[in-house]
C-alpha cells in the first residue's frame, strides 16, 4: 500500500513537472479571442489567425460566405472550408484568397460542403488548428509556414471521400493533374489596391491518388475538363479511404507565378513531415512572444498579455518571396511586376501608428527595417507611401501618419535602409493631394495657406485631418532636424505643427470645425461623431495633439482645467449624434455599452488619453484609468476585445500598458508611464540587453505607483527615454492601494511636449 502510494506520489510529480517545462509562451494564446463579432458589434473583429510571425499567407477556418469579411464567426455553426487569407479586418476584407475542405460525396458547393463542428472538438492554436467536421466525419488539421502550409484529413472508411478546392469569385482557374496528386489554380478576387492582371497562384500536392477528378464551375460540375477558367472555378477529386486514413496535403501560393509557388513549397516545405511543421511553427512563435516573459498575475492576464501579444507580430505581412536563387523579390501591386526588395501589406496607419510600430521599433527592429525598406519600394513603384496597404494603396482612413511610421522608426535608432528617400517620400505626400482621398493629403493647400482644412469646402472629416496632419508635420521636423536638414525646413514644419492651434474653440474649450472665413462650424455638437471628425466626436479627438499636450493644456487653461476635461471623458453620459453616418456605427455602440462615459478605447482616437494626467501632475488618474481599461476591457475570451482589434494597434495598447508604459508621442523618444500589471516583465531586446520590470506587489488592489526606482536610483519623472531602456537594466516599482500624490507631479515630471 505504501510503496503504491509512493508510486502515485511520484508519477503525480512528474505529471506536474512535465506540465510546468512544456508550457510555452504560445500555450497562453487564445487565437479565438475577439471572433465573437458581428457587423453590428465588434469584440475584436479578429479570426482564429493560423501562420507564422508577418507571414505572406495565413489561414483560417471559414464560416461565411465566400467574400464575407466575417469569415470566421465564433456563434457560427459550420465551417465551409480552411481558407487562405490576407485580410486584416473584415472592413478591408480579403485578396488572393481560396479554400480547401474534405467532405464526403460530392459536395462541392458552398451550401452543400459546409460542416456542423463544435468549439468543443476545435484546437485553436497560432500555429496548429484542429477541428472535427461533423458531417464529413473528417478531422482536419492544419499547420503553417511563412508562404506554405501543410493540411492533415483523417477520413472515415469511406468509397465516396473528396476534397474541394474553391478558387473562389471574380475571375478563377483551375487545373487537375491527376498523374503527379497535384492541383494548381489561382484566385484573383480582390478588395482594390492590385494592379490589373493580379493573381495568386497556389500548388497543392497530395499524397494520395485520386479516383476522381472534376472541375466545377460556379454551382455546377463540368463533364469531361481538367482544367477550367471560370468566374468561380474549382476542383473536388475523390478515393476510398481505409478507417482513420490519412491524407496529407502540402501547399503554397505565390503572387509572382506558379513556378514561384512551387519554389516557396520546396523551401518551406520540402519532404517536411506535417509534425516537424507543426512544430517549426511553434517555435516561430515561441522564438517571438518569448522575448517578453511576464510572471504574477492571473493566469488570465497571462493568457490575455500573450494573446494580445500574438495580435501585434502579424501585421503588416511580408508580401515578398524568396526566388530561387534566394533573392528577395516582390510582387507589385502598383506595376503587377516583380521586383526585386522587400514589401508588406494588410496595416492602416491611422491605426497603426500610434502603438503598433513603437513597439516594433523597441521590440523587433530588424523586422521594422525591413518594413521601411517596403515603403521605399511602395514609394518608388507607385510614386506615394501608402497609408492603408492592403495591399498597395486603398482608399479608407484620413491622415498623413506614414510620417509617424517613418520618423518613429529613425528616431528610435532604426538604421540599415535609405532615410533619404523616405524623407522625400514624407515631403512629397506633405505638400500634394495624393491619387485618391486617403493618400498624401486631402485638401493641403487650405492646410498649407490658412493652417487647417476648412469645416465648409466640402472636405469630409476636416478638423480631424487638421490635427493629424499638424501631428504629421511634427514627425516631418523632427526627423529633418535629426537629418541635419536646413533649419528653414525644420522651422516650416515646426511652425506647421502648432496648426492644432487654429482649431481650438476657446467657449468649448474642445476642438471645433472652422469655416474658410475663419468662423467656426454653426452649429456645433461636441458628441457628433464623424463630420469634422472621423470616427469620434470633438471628445475623442480633441486630445490629437500629441506633439504638443503642453500647449492643448494651456489652451484649455491650465492644470486644473485640463485634468476637469480628462474627468469629464468618463462622467458624461455615452451620448451621441449618429446623424453623419445615417445610423449607429459599430465603433459609437462599443462607446455606450460599456459604461465608462465618453470613453471609446474600442476605436483609435482617444486611445492615449488615459497617459494624458502624466502632463498635469496627476499621474495616479492615469495609473487608475489604465488599470481599469487593461482589466475591464480586454478578456482571453472570444468577446475579449471591445471593439476593432485593428491590426495590432489595440492589442499592442495593452501590451505597453500591462509592461507600465506607452508611446504618447511616436517621433519623440519618450513613453509615458502607466502602472505595471504584473509582479515581473522581463523585456528582452534584440540588442541582447534585458529590462526588467519588477513589481512585486503589484495586484488589482496595489495599482497605483508608491515609488520608482531606475537602476536603483530613485525616478521621479513621467516618462522613460527609448535609449535608457536600449542600454537594459531595472525598473522596480513599489504599488500601493493609494496614490502618492508626492510623486511625478513637479513640471520637471512632466513628458516632452513642444510648449514645454
Ligand atoms: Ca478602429
Amino acid at each position: 500500500m505504501f510503496k503504491k502510494l509512493l508510486t502515485t506520489l511520484l508519477l503525480m510529480v512528474l505529471v506536474n513537472t512535465a506540465f510546468s517545462q512544456t508550457k510555452t509562451p504560445v500555450d497562453y494564446v487564445n487565437t479565438l479571442m475577439g471572433t465573437d463579432s458581428k457587423q453590428s458589434l465588434s469584440n475584436g473583429n479578429t479570426y482564429p489567425l493560423i501562420g507564422v510571425p508577418w507571414g505572406m499567407h495565413y489561414w483560417t477556418p471559414q464560416t461565411a460566405k465566400n467574400g464575407d469579411g466575417w469569415q470566421y464567426a465564433y456563434a457560427a455553426d459550420k465551417i465551409v472550408g480552411f481558407k487562405q487569407t490576407h485580410q486584416p479586418s473584415p472592413w478591408m476584407n480579403d485578396y488572393g484568397q481560396f479554400s480547401i475542405m474534405p467532405v464526403l460525396g460530392m459536395n462541392f458547393t458552398e451550401e452543400k460542403k459546409a460542416s456542423w463542428f463544435s468549439h468543443k472538438s476545435e484546437t485553436a492554436t497560432p500555429y496548429y488548428y484542429s477541428v472535427y467536421l461533423a458531417d464529413a466525419a473528417v478531422t482536419a488539421e492544419i499547420s503553417p509556414t511563412e508562404r506554405a502550409a501543410m493540411m492533415r484529413f483523417t477520413y472515415p472508411q469511406s468509397d465516396s471521400a473528396f476534397i474541394v478546392v474553391d478558387a473562389f469569385h471574380k475571375g478563377s482557374y483551375i487545373r487537375i493533374l491527376p498523374e503527379q496528386n497535384k492541383i494548381i489554380g489561382y484566385s484573383t478576387k480582390n478588395s482594390g489596391g492590385v494592379a490589373a492582371g493580379f493573381k495568386n497562384y497556389f500548388v497543392i500536392y497530395f499524397d494520395k491518388a485520386f479516383t476522381t477528378s472534376k472541375t466545377w464551375r460556379d454551382k455546377t460540375m463540368v463533364a469531361d475538363s481538367l482544367e477550367i477558367s471560370a468566374e468561380h472555378a474549382g476542383a473536388i477529386i475523390g478515393f476510398k479511404t481505409s478507417k482513420r486514413e490519412v491524407v496529407t496535403v502540402r501547399i503554397a501560393s505565390s503572387f509572382i507565378s506558379f513556378e514561384q509557388a512551387e519554389v516557396n513549397l520546396q523551401k518551406e516545405l520540402g519532404s517536411k513531415t506535417f509534425e516537424a511543421v507543426k512544430q517549426e511553427s511553434k517555435n516561430a512563435w515561441n522564438k517571438q512572444l518569448s522575448r517578453i516573459k511576464v510572471e504574477g498575475g492571473t493566469e488570465d492576464q497571462q493568457k490575455t498579455f500573450y494573446s494580445c501579444l500574438y495580435r501585434t507580430i502579424q501585421f503588416p505581412q511580408k508580401q515578398y518571396e524568396i526566388a530561387r536563387d534566394n533573392s528577395i523579390v516582390h510582387y507589385s501591386p502598383y506595376t503587377g511586376k516583380t521586383l526585386a526588395g522587400y514589401m508588406f501589406a494588410g496595416t492602416g496607419f491611422w491605426d497603426t501608428f500610434r502603438a503598433l510600430y513603437p513597439f516594433l521599433n523597441l521590440l523587433y527592429p530588424s523586422i521594422n527595417v525591413e518594413m521601411q525598406q517596403g515603403l521605399i519600394n511602395d514609394y518608388k513603384e507607385g510614386g506615394w507611401l501608402p497609408e492603408w496597404s492592403s495591399p498597395g494603396y486603398r482608399n479608407v482612413m484620413i491622415g498623413n501618419n506614414s510620417a509617424s511610421v517613418v520618423a518613429d522608426a529613425y528616431i528610435k535608432g532604426l538604421r540599415g535602409y535609405d532615410i533619404e528617400i523616405l524623407y522625400e517620400a514624407l515631403k512629397h505626400g506633405a505638400n500634394n493631394e495624393g491619387p485618391m482621398d486617403a493618400v498624401g493629403r486631402k485638401g493641403v493647400n487650405y492646410y498649407n495657406d490658412l493652417g487647417y482644412v476648412p469645416y465648409d469646402v466640402k472636405i469630409n472629416e476636416n478638423a480631424a485631418r487638421t490635427l493629424e496632419y499638424a501631428y504629421d508635420d511634427f514627425c516631418i521636423a523632427q526627423l529633418a532636424k535629426k537629418l541635419g536638414k536646413p533649419q528653414s525646413e525644420v522651422d516650416l514644419y515646426l511652425k506647421r505643427s502648432q496648426n492644432y492651434r487654429n482649431l481650438f474653440d476657446s467657449q468649448s474649450k474642445l476642438m471645433r470645425g472652422k469655416n474658410k472665413d475663419g468662423s467656426f462650424q454653426s452649429p456645433f455638437n461636441p458628441f457628433k461623431w464623424g463630420d469634422a471628425f472621423t470616427e469620434g466626436n470633438s471628445w475623442h479627438y480633441s486630445w490629437s495633439v500629441f506633439q504638443d499636450i503642453e500647449g492643448l493644456k494651456n489652451l484649455m487653461g491650465g492644470n486644473n482645467d485640463f485634468v476637469k476635461m480628462l474627468d469629464s471623458i468618463f462622467v458624461m453620459e455615452p451620448i451621441f449624434d449618429d446623424n453623419y453616418y445615417g445610423g449607429t456605427i459599430h465603433e459609437i455602440r462599443e462607446m455606450q455599452i460599456m459604461n465608462m462615459g465618453q470613453y471609446a478605447h474600442g476605436n483609435q482616437p482617444i486611445q492615449h488619453m488615459l497617459y494624458l494626467y502624466n502632463y498635469a501632475g496627476q499621474p495616479w488618474k492615469s495609473q487608475f484609468h489604465i488599470r481599469n481599461a487593461m482589466n475591464k476591457l480586454y478578456k482571453p475570451e472570444p468577446d475579449g476585445y471591445c471593439g476593432d482589434e485593428d491590426n495590432g494597434q489595440t492589442s499592442a495598447w495593452y501590451v505597453f500598458s500591462a509592461l507600465g508604459f506607452y508611446p504618447v508621442c511616436p517621433g519623440t523618444d519618450q513613453y509615458i508611464i502607466g502602472t505595471p500589471l504584473f509582479t515581473k516583465a522581463t523585456i528582452s531586446l534584440e540588442n541582447g540587453k534585458q529590462i526588467i520590470v519588477n513589481a512585486p506587489n503589484s495586484n488589482d488592489k496595489n495599482i497605483y505607483i508608491n515609488s520608482l526606482l531606475l537602476n536603483g536610483k530613485k525616478y521621479d519623472q513621467n516618462w522613460l527615454n527609448h535609449f535608457e531602456l536600449l542600454k537594459g537594466g531595472a525598473l522596480n516599482y513599489i504599488m500601493s492601494p493609494t496614490p502618492n500624490k508626492q510623486r511625478g507631479i513637479a513640471k520637471t515630471a512632466y513628458p516632452f511636449s513642444l510648449s514645454k
